[in-house]
């Protein structure tokens, strides 16, 4: 039996055969053309091509993939009419006198590889994407049918990686689970592979070699581990994991619907982490009793230039209307430091988290922040918004914001636009600074909201975003679970809720010391709430 350690993107358990992802992929050559309008031409309908069989698969996978996930494939669409990926394709053609299939792989491949580079997970991971749209083009213009080849008996599917397109189409009777030399957690791939209920494991590297095709496998897609020629013991020990997966799901299902409320009956806002339409579609579909956090940044992130605030309004709207009467808590604008748009053209700093982020740059770009705050006012008449401010490091960080969202108001009013003008404001408590003035900030706030993933940062001096030093970045470190105790408590003290946004909230292993420091609202990812409303049940 041979063992191999990779990440698990989609968990639970297989058996199977290992089958190498047979693709009807077009090779490229490098091939010298000399008719250049042609050639363009060739691009140009392929490109078009591209785009209906994107509309087909869009409709046809959405009962498959759910509604929300097909629309990657507009996603897709978009990519292929982006002037950043047609330009270079077209420029290599023009200067190369090269056949349109090598321009597509070489200008798609850097654009693929120049988001691979990305500091931001969810950027590194659109890099499949690109390569995927890329692949399209060439099949096209080789006359190669798109699709993954499965073939015959029921398997376990291996692949240096997997692009979206390849998984969504994935027939579920014959994928038993997929695993992949590279990949990402936050890819495409790996969310279809989760919302489809395949077991995914990624991250092999070359120790996923061809020659182990056709060997029997055990995959436990939780812990990531691949047995190859399983023993007996091995074989059981994870049927019994299956079953007992199972069982855990029904029981997880039984608390749908249902108050999250802990054994000593103190019942606790469950809430979810929304950064999209599509993830507030999802929170209603994790049984979410509402968004504790709606990274507002996404819409600014994703765009080439300032979301107007038409744009943003109709956003909020979506995602209030999407929630119905639960509340939806608006964090405005958190770009700088790991989450930069060109466009916004931030000064190079030495220590972008140290530096003009969040809050501080609505402050100093009033103008900024009040298209975002008109937007949020005039969506909340859609629904029960909140606004929340984040990195708050002192009362005057608080009034100025506040000052400003009275401007908004008063404007609106003006205007006979209509708005709801008592919507709650609170603050991210995501600084040391903050969790010690909690008392004073408190008075000034409705609620708070704990972003542990900050907090954390801040307090014991390491960098979230340095992989070398995760050793000594403890969440749980005593220093974080007392600051966590003194803003609960200052909260309550002057009358209002306090609860955690940040990735600590969803620890199972924390649920009992959430609980004994008094917190009242947690915000997760949606697919967690419902365990987490068994785990507070049971503490
Ligand atoms: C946090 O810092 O914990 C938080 C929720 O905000 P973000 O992760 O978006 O910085
Ligand atoms: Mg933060």
């Amino acid at each position: 039996m041979i063992t191999l350690q990779g990440k698990s993107a989609s968990g639970g358990i297989a058996f199977g055969k290992i089958s190498f992802l047979k693709r009807s992929s077009a090779s490229v050559e490098k091939r010298s053309i000399t008719d250049l309008a042609a050639e363009l031409q060739r691009f140009e309908e392929a490109r078009n091509t591209a785009c209906e069989q994107l509309d087909d698969l869009s409709e046809r996978l959405a009962d498959k993939i759910g509604a929300e996930n097909a629309a990657l494939f507009e996603m897709h669409r978009m990519m292929l009419q982006d002037p950043d990926y047609i330009e270079p394709i077209t420029e290599i053609i023009k200067k190369e006198k090269v056949c349109a299939e090598y321009a597509v792989n070489t200008g798609g491949s850097r654009l693929a590889q120049d988001f691979a580079e990305m500091d931001d997970e969810y950027m590194k991971a659109r890099s499949t994407d690109v390569y995927d749209i890329s692949r399209r083009i060439i099949n096209i213009l080789a006359g190669v049918e798109d699709g993954p080849a499965e073939g015959g008996d029921p398997g376990i599917f291996a692949a240096d990686d997997f692009t979206p397109s390849e998984t969504a189409q994935m027939d579920r009777s014959k994928v038993l689970a997929m695993i992949s030399k590279q990949g990402s957690y936050n890819s495409h791939s790996s969310i279809f592979a989760r919302n489809m209920g395949i077991p995914a494991v990624i991250g092999f590297g070359e120790f996923l070699s061809a020659d182990l095709s056709g060997k029997e496998a055990a995959l436990d897609a939780t812990e990531g581990v691949l047995y190859i020629e399983p023993e007996t013991a091995v074989i059981e020990k994870l049927k019994k994991k299956q079953d007992a997966i199972l069982l855990e799901k029904q029981e997880w299902e039984q608390f749908r619907g249902k108050p999250t409320v802990s054994k000593n009956g103190k019942k606790i806002k469950l809430y979810a982490n929304i950064g999209s339409v599509k993830d507030a579609e999802a929170a209603v579909e994790g049984d979410a009793e509402g968004v504790g956090l709606f990274r507002s940044e996404g819409l600014y992130l994703e765009s080439n230039d300032y979301p107007d605030e038409e744009t943003q309004f109709e956003t909020y709207k979506q995602v209030l209307k999407c929630m119905g009467d639960r509340p939806v808590i608006i964090r405005t604008l958190d770009i700088g430091a790991d989450k930069q748009a060109a466009y916004f053209k931030l000064p190079k700093e030495e220590n972008p988290a140290m530096g003009l982020r969040a809050i501080r740059i609505c402050l100093t770009r009033p103008e900024l922040f009040k298209t975002q705050l008109r937007a949020i006012y005039r969506a909340s008449a859609f629904g029960n918004a909140a606004i929340m401010f984040p990195m708050i490091n002192s009362v005057n960080d608080l009034k100025r914001a506040k000052q400003i969202a009275t401007i908004v108001r008063t404007e609106l009013a003006a205007k006979q636009i209509p708005f709801k003008a008592d919507l709650p404001i609170g603050i991210m408590i995501e600084t040391p600074a903050s969790a010690v003035i909690a008392d004073l900030l408190a008075k000034e706030s409705d609620f708070f909201s704990i972003g542990t993933n900050d907090l954390t940062q801040y307090t014991l001096a390491v960098d979230r975003q340095n992989d070398s030093i995760s050793e000594f970045c403890d969440a749980h470190h005593e220093a974080i679970l007392r600051l966590i105790g003194m803003a609960t408590e200052a909260a309550h003290k002057a009358g209002i809720w306090c609860g955690i946004c940040g990735s600590l909230g969803a620890d199972e292993t924390l649920i009992k010391t959430f609980l004994d420091i008094g917190l009242d609202e947690l915000s997760v990812e949606a697919p967690a709430i419902l365990k987490l409303r068994k785990i507070i049940s049971e503490n």
